[in-house]
């Protein structure tokens, strides 16, 4: 949280301009509508403010104001991120489970979709394992531009196919707003990946995306969890924006850039444990890219969960050693299986009751 304590005001707005009736109501906040350093407006229909004062009789007096659909205080410390204001559990439900429900729940699949066959085995195999979500990238954020970048819009399609044979909803990432709405009909969470966690314009848009599509956000790895709780605060923003009752929001630790070289990142136990405590969105571990090594997944996936994750992100491949993308971290189909039966001992089931 930053050092300076504000309470904020969000004013939804009916239509894209401030009314002269909202305009005077703002000014009793002791807020204009001219640019000022206390007040910023989030797309067409929303305003945040932090004024000095806003007492119960100010606010009153905004919220009668036609024209305005919904006045939300956040007081002190509070924000979406650690208190949803419209109410309501922030576990976010999927056709096969739930992510933040008392089970942990499992997303597992192909860093990055290279054909049919790749696809529909792997997503056979992690659905057959308990694999709750499948994971597969066809817009990916490559380093290198010269490295392998997708498969692109073709890859919608063959994604949508394997939603319908397995029954798992899909998860993938989009690296812009055109990439998303292309992908809003073929996928069920749109997942921001680390080096977009920085882009607050691509997070509000996409938290405001009319048809509330559920986000993956993941941690930047050279964000602090401040910087990555702020960044989650975006998304929320636009839910408001959008009239969203739900936060449809999972944040994801995927581990940061340390001095360490043994891991790709270092997973950030710490960042969960704190993350845990100061939100109220459910937290997932990705331990693939954490360890960028496949023996380092499994025992970093358990102790996600010992920390009380709520879900894993895993990467998962035919033949790893082969892949286009992240190979070295891709567990084969055997390891992905014996680590669904270890996730199954540790919440206190038997893999046959999966
Ligand atoms: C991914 O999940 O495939 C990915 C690119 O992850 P990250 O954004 O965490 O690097
Ligand atoms: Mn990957």
């Amino acid at each position: 949280m930053s050092a300076v304590r504000k309470h904020i005001v969000l004013v939804c707005l009916e239509a894209a301009e401030p009314s002269d009736a909202v305009s005077l109501a703002l000014q009793e906040l002791g807020l204009g509508t001219q640019p000022s350093p206390r007040w910023r407006r989030f797309g067409s229909q929303l305003l945040a403010a932090w004024p000095e004062q806003a007492s119960t009789d100010q606010l009153a007096k905004v919220r009668s104001v036609p024209g305005v659909r919904r006045v939300i205080h956040l007081e002190n410390d509070a924000r979406l991120h650690t208190r949803w204001p419209l109410g309501g559990s922030s576990a976010l439900a999927l056709a096969t489970g739930t992510v933040g429900g008392p089970e942990p729940l499992v997303i597992a699949g192909p860093c990055t979709l290279e054909d049919e066959d790749q696809l529909m085995e792997t997503a056979a195999v992690v659905a057959e394992a308990g694999a709750k979500a499948l994971r597969c990238g066809v817009f990916k954020p490559r380093t290198s531009p010269y490295t392998f970048g997708g498969l692109g819009e073709r890859g919608l399609e063959l994604l949508a196919r394997a939603r319908e044979r397995t029954g798992l909803p899909v998860v993938t990432e989009t690296l812009d707003y055109e990439q998303m709405e292309l992908a809003t009909q073929s996928v069920d969470v749109i997942q921001i990946g680390s080096r977009n966690m920085h882009n607050s314009a691509l997070l509000f848009r996409v938290g405001a995306h009319p048809r509330g599509l559920p986000v993956l956000l993941k941690r930047g790895f050279g964000a602090t969890v401040d910087e990555f709780l702020h960044a989650a605060e975006y998304v929320l923003l636009g839910r408001i924006a959008a009239h969203q009752d739900h936060p449809g929001l999972i944040l994801c630790e995927r581990g940061i850039r340390t001095f360490e070289q043994t891991t790709r990142f270092t997973l950030d136990f710490g960042a969960l444990a704190a993350l845990r405590q100061r939100t109220h969105l459910p937290v997932i571990v990705d331990p693939s890219h954490a360890a960028g090594a496949h023996d380092l997944v499994p025992p970093l996936a358990r102790a996600a969960l010992a920390a009380g994750a709520d879900g894993l992100l895993v990467e998962v491949h035919p033949e790893p050693q082969r892949a286009w993308c992240d190979g070295a971290q891709g567990l084969d189909f055997d390891t992905f299986r014996a680590l669904m039966d270890q996730v199954a001992e540790l919440r206190g089931g038997s893999s046959a009751a999966r």
